[in-house]
């Protein structure tokens, strides 16, 4: 394994699969915690690129605002900068990349100039019809980015994060009911044949992600552990 200059050098790559609010950053978090992966969220990093005012920022803002996909050209060159981190090294989960045929066909390539594979690819498998209400009643930690929900993930003492006793928390520009809509879309359109692509691959697992976040939980890390053996 190299480290030089943008070369991938992840010892374990796992990607989740899923349309918006099936809980990938949840479960992504949840499983950095507990095997030391690192969650790389190309939606986190364009957030942040667009809130730097980059070039790449600036191209990005008005898609995310209304709910389609940036292109792959600048989701790529996010995701090259940031897998060229030394932290990356202890394995990552790809949490919302890849989002297209396109950029699974780049991260085939960039893993194949590493002498690397993908461990394995779930995807999350939700209604629908659920999406709403999970995306509609979304927030965060303003500091250090732990998700929570209305109804279904409250901080355990009201107002202040679990994690960090942060008291500041924020609500994404793109979760309303009327980009919800759009985002769905653009997952059954462009991302949801990827299912198939990994499926060929031999790297597909499916879990239902209907159920409580620690049951998902326990299911995604059955399946790490089972690999990671
Ligand atoms: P994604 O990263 O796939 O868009 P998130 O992890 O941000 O999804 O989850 C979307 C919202 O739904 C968050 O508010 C989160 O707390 C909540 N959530 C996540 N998993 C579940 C679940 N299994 N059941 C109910 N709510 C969930
Ligand atoms: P969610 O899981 O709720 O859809 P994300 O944080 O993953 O949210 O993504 C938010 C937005 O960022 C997407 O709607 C899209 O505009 C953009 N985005 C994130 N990842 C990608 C990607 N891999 N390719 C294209 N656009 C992306
Ligand atoms: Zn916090």
């Amino acid at each position: 394994m190299s480290a030089a200059g943008d070369t991938m050098t992840a010892s374990a790559v796992y990607i989740l699969l899923g349309p918006p609010g099936a809980g990938k950053g949840t479960q992504a978090r949840m499983l950095q915690d507990k095997f030391g992966l690192v969650q790389l969220s190309t939606g986190d990093l364009l957030r942040a690129a667009v809130k730097a005012g980059t070039p790449a920022g600036k191209q990005a803002k008005a898609v995310m605002e209304e709910g389609g996909l940036v292109s792959d050209e600048i989701v790529l060159a996010i995701l090259k900068d940031r897998l060229a981190e030394p932290d990356v090294q202890r394995g990552v989960i790809l949490d919302g990349f890849p989002r297209t045929t396109g950029q699974a066909e780049a991260l085939d390539r960039l893993l194949a100039e590493a002498g690397q594979k993908i461990d394995a690819a779930v995807s999350l498998e939700v209604e629908d019809a659920a999406m709403v209400t999970r995306i509609s009643g979304r927030y965060t930690c303003a500091k250090c980015g732990e998700g929570y929900h209305d109804t279904f993930k409250q901080p355990a003492r009201a107002g202040a994060c679990d994690k960090c006793g942060g008291s500041d928390f924020t609500r994404r520009a793109d979760d309303n009911a009327e980009t919800v809509q759009t985002r769905l879309d653009a997952y059954h359109a462009q991302t949801a044949p990827l299912i198939a692509y990994y499926d060929r691959r031999g790297v597909l697992a499916r879990v239902d992600a209907m159920g409580d976040i620690p049951a998902i939980a326990t299911a995604l890390g059955a399946i790490v552990q089972r690999i990671s053996a």
